[in-house]
């Protein structure tokens, strides 16, 4: 039977990216397995310029932003962030969910905080946020299933936490001045953070800012201060690549709008089922939803495995369900999900365990 997983965790790749990451562990173009390559050689260095280069094609990313390739995941960057751009000022959060606060706790230990809820975005004046050093969004929130439809313009630099829905969407860098990003979801395998940041920002680190998070030491080391995760640059190419023979950008926010919009239907469409997340604000990436009666959850849960559909619970803090739609999840998966979706009936029994 099928396997497939909806994690949240980190996304499936592509097979055709998966059999040539495959291939070049055993040989890369007759130099020997990638996973051997050295960070300080030739090769590594036009790799890393290619992946840099067809990043910035794929989003159209401006002159003036650097692109980081930095290992640590984006939970160092919650500290990087604010160790690079606060320099004594305040800096405001926007609380969507779990992971804008996991990055305004860490915040929290560098400097002034202030938290507003999602909805005071829409009516933010510029007189409030003069004092800011930057303001920071989760643009979706992978625990709940939230995503920001668009990003803010305000007169303070806008930062992004963009790990679960980066390269799923075109972005606009006249509002945004820093972007980041983990690579496990979307975008290939962990280990690999991607930063872009405007240049303006560079040089406003703290003084105690270890080197390797100084973004305007990395800057001027093209990421090589210490060793980046050479891996996880192969595979960010090799995903980069595919996304262009795919149709670029466009395809994937393309994919993305019709695979959630054929799930939010299907969960609407079962009366055994509850999307959780107000319209306005649904994932494209991450639907989540509950059991009309969140005692059958279980045996969803035991119906979507039989069913060869992997991964399906919510978040801990959250519940219910959560589905995954990363770019490398394949057509294949997503049909059988929806399928699923449509057909799934509640049992009528009250403890919700009885095997489907
Ligand atoms: N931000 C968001 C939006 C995430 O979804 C995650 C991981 N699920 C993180 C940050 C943390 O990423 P990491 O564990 O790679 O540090």
């Amino acid at each position: 039977m099928a396997h497939y997983s909806f994690s949240a965790a980190a996304g499936p790749l592509p097979a055709s990216v998966a059999a040539t990451v495959a291939e070049a562990c055993r040989d890369w173009q007759g130099s020997g397995s990638v996973l051997g390559l050295s960070f300080v050689s030739e090769r590594f260095k036009a790799l890393q310029a290619a992946t840099e280069t067809a990043l910035r094609q794929c989003l159209g990313i401006p002159k003036d932003f650097h692109i980081l390739f930095l290992s640590g995941g984006a939970s160092t960057q919650f500290a990087a962030v604010p160790l690079n751009l606060m320099a004594g000022r305040i800096a405001t959060y926007i609380d969507a969910g779990h992971w804008s606060r996991r990055a305004r706790d860490e915040a929290t230990r560098y400097g002034t905080v202030r938290t507003l809820p999602l909805a005071a975005l829409a009516s933010v004046r510029s007189e409030s946020v003069n004092d800011n050093a930057y303001w920071h969004v989760t643009s979706n929130e992978t625990a709940n299933g939230l995503q920001l439809t668009e990003f803010p313009c305000l007169p303070a630099p806008l930062v992004a936490d963009m790990t679960s829905d980066f390269l799923t969407r075109p972005l606009p860098f006249d509002r945004l001045a820093l972007a980041y990003a983990g690579t496990q979801k979307s975008i290939g395998v962990p280990g690999l953070t991607v930063i872009i940041i405007r240049d303006d920002l560079l040089g406003r680190a703290a003084p105690a800012t270890p080197r390797v998070l100084d973004y305007t030491v990395q800057a001027a080391s093209h990421s090589r201060v210490n060793t980046p995760p050479v891996f996880a640059i192969f595979v960010l190419h090799a995903m980069l690549d595919w996304i262009a023979t795919q149709g670029g950008i466009a395809a994937m926010a393309a994919i993305a709008q019709r695979r959630s919009a054929a799930v939010y239907q299907a969960v609407d469409g079962n009366p055994h089922l509850r999307a959780s997340v107000p319209p306005a604000f649904r994932s494209q990436i991450n639907p989540c939803f509950q059991l009309a009666d969140p005692r059958k959850t279980p045996h969803f849960l035991a119906a979507a495995l039989a069913a060869g559909l992997h991964d399906l619970h919510g978040h801990p803090d959250v519940g219910g369900i959560r589905i995954s739609l990363y770019n490398g999840l394949s057509e294949a998966a997503f049909t059988a999900l929806t399928e699923f979706l449509v057909a799934y009936t509640a049992p009528t029994t009250m403890n919700g365990t009885n095997t489907p």
